[in-house]
C-alpha cells in the first residue's frame, strides 16, 4: 500500500490550531492515533490564513515523509514555504549522504501571503542560553520579540516546570516582547520508533538530528503572518568548525533556506564559537551595566544553574576568563569544587574539547587583567591535553571493563 498523509482540514479555535489529518501504509506506524497535533498561541489566530496555519503540521511531518517515501496531501499551501521545501531538503541531503530522501507533496493551491501589519519586525527563538542571549544580544537594536515554544525540552503536560521556564523568560530577555507557543509536536509522533528507523544509517536521534530545527521554526509561520516577521532569527548550538563532526537538523543548510509568507530565517551566530559568545554577551553586560541571567545548566529542573555540572562550570569559567563575575549572570560558583572538578572529573569530547580550549586562550590573552583574581590562578596550570589523554584512557578502561563483565554473563548463560 502506498504509504500517504493527508491533512483533512484544521480546527481554529480564537489561538488554537488542531490538525485533522489521516495516515495509510508505512507513515501509520509513526504517528499516534490517539494524540492530535495541536498549537497553541498567544494571540488570535483565526485570521491568518489556512494555507499559512499549516506550515507547522508540515514542517513536522516533512522528514518522516521523505524518509518513508510518503505522499503528503493538503489542500492550500504558502507559495513561498512550498518553493523553499526542495531547498531545505537538501540540506538534509548533503548533511546523510546514506539516506534517501524521497516522498512527495501534492496540493490544490498554491497561495500568495503577505501580511497586513506595514512595519516589518524581527523575532528570535529563545531559550536563556548563551547561544540564545547571544544572538538577542546581537540584534537587540532592531524591532525584535522572543519566540519560546512549550513542548520542546518542556513536556506539554509539566505545567510546573513550564512555568519556571516561562517566569525566567519574561524576567530575562532583555525587555523585549516575548511570545510563547504551546505545541504538541514531540507527542503526536512516536520518536522512539522514528529514532530506530534512522539510528541504522545516522549516528543521531530523530529529534536532535531530524526535528528540532524545521520543526521548530514552523511554528512562527502564524506570527510571521500576523506581525509581519521579515528576520526570524534561530541561535546555533554549534560552530562553523564542528562541521562534518556532528549532525543537527538546525543547521546552516537547512534553517536558512525556509521561507513563509515574506518571512526568511537565519541561524545566527554560526561564525562564533561558544566563548565568543560569552564574550559578545559580557560586552552588552558591561554596557547596560545590568545582570544577564543565563539559564544554561542540563541536570537541574528547577530552573536554576546547578553551578555543578560541567555546562555550568564551562560557562562560569568562560565569563570569568572575559573578566566578568558569573554571580552577574545568575551564578553562585564554588570555586574549590570547580577546581576540583576540572582537576579530576571533567571528560573532553570532541565538541567540548575546542570550548574550553577556546577559553584558556581567553584566559591567557585576559591573564594581566585577571592577576588580582586568586581564586582562579589555578586555571593557568591546566594542561588540557594531559586531561583530555588521562579520561580518554579511563573511559577505555571502562568501556574494556563492561565488554567483558558482558562477555562473561553471555559465557555464564550459554553454559547453562
Ligand atoms: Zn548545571
Amino acid at each position: 500500500m502506498n504509504s500517504e498523509i493527508k491533512l483533512n482540514g484544521i480546527k481554529k479555535e480564537k489561538n488554537r490550531i488542531i490538525y485533522n489529518y489521516e495516515t495509510n501504509g508505512d507513515m501509520s506506524n509513526y504517528l499516534f492515533n490517539d494524540k492530535p497535533f495541536y498549537v497553541e498561541y498567544d494571540e488570535n489566530i483565526e485570521k491568518v490564513p489556512d494555507s499559512i496555519l499549516i506550515v507547522p503540521f508540515i514542517c513536522n511531518v516533512l522528514p518522516i515523509v521523505w524518509i518513508t517515501d510518503a505522499t503528503l496531501i493538503v489542500d492550500k499551501i504558502d507559495k513561498n514555504f512550498y518553493e523553499s521545501i526542495d531547498k531545505f531538503k537538501k540540506g538534509y541531503i548533503d548533511m546523510y549522504p546514506q539516506i534517501k530522501f524521497k516522498g512527495k507533496i501534492k496540493y490544490n493551491k498554491l497561495e500568495e501571503n503577505h501580511s497586513k501589519q506595514k512595519d516589518k519586525i524581527s523575532a528570535a527563538f529563545f531559550s536563556g542560553g548563551v547561544d540564545a542571549v547571544s544572538t538577542l544580544v546581537s540584534h537587540i537594536n532592531e524591532n525584535i520579540f522572543t519566540i519560546t515554544i512549550w513542548g520542546a525540552d518542556i513536556k506539554v503536560d509539566n505545567e510546573k516546570g513550564w512555568n519556571v521556564v516561562k517566569q525566567f523568560i519574561c524576567k530575562n530577555s532583555l525587555g523585549v516582547e516575548n511570545q510563547f507557543v504551546k505545541s504538541s509536536f514531540r507527542e503526536f509522533l512516536d520518536e522512539s520508533k522514528l529514532t530506530k528507523l534512522v539510528e541504522k544509517y545516522a549516528n543521531d536521534d530523530w529529534w536532535h538530528g531530524f526535528q528540532h530545527g524545521i520543526g521548530l521554526i514552523g511554528h512562527a509561520a502564524p506570527l510571521a503572518y500576523l506581525y509581519n516577521i521579515d528576520n526570524l532569527y534561530i541561535a546555533s548550538s554549534y560552530t562553523i568548525k564542528d562541521k562534518g563532526k556532528v549532525t543537527c537538523a538546525s543547521d546552516p543548510t537547512i534553517d536558512n533556506y525556509v521561507k513563509f509568507s515574506d518571512c526568511h530565517v537565519i541561524h545566527d551566530g554560526y561564525e562564533y564559537g561558544r566563548q565568543e559568545k560569552i564574550a559578545n554577551i559580557c560586552t552588552y553586560r558591561k554596557k547596560i551595566d545590568k545582570d544577564i541571567k543565563l539559564r544554561v545548566c542540563w541536570i537541574s529542573d528547577s530552573g536554576e544553574n546547578c553551578n555543578h555540572c560541567e555546562k555550568c562550570i564551562r560557562t562560569i569559567l568562560g565569563i570569568v576568563a572575559e573578566g566578568d563575575n558569573p554571580v552577574s549572570y545568575g551564578f553562585n560558583p564554588d570555586y574549590k569544587y570547580i577546581k576540583n572538578y576540572v582537576e579530576k572529573k571533567c571528560y573532553f569530547n570532541p565538541i567540548i574539547y575546542p570550548i574550553w580550549q577556546s577559553m584558556l586562550i581567553r584566559f591567557n590573552e585576559n591573564k594581566d587583567k585577571l592577576k588580582d583574581n586568586d581564586y582562579i590562578q589555578w586555571i593557568y596550570n591546566i594542561d588540557l591535553d594531559k586531561l583530555n589523554k588521562k579520561y580518554k584512557a579511563f573511559h577505555k578502561r571502562v568501556f574494556r571493563f563492561i565488554k567483558k563483565k558482558i562477555i562473561t554473563m553471555y559465557k555464564f548463560i550459554y553454559n547453562q
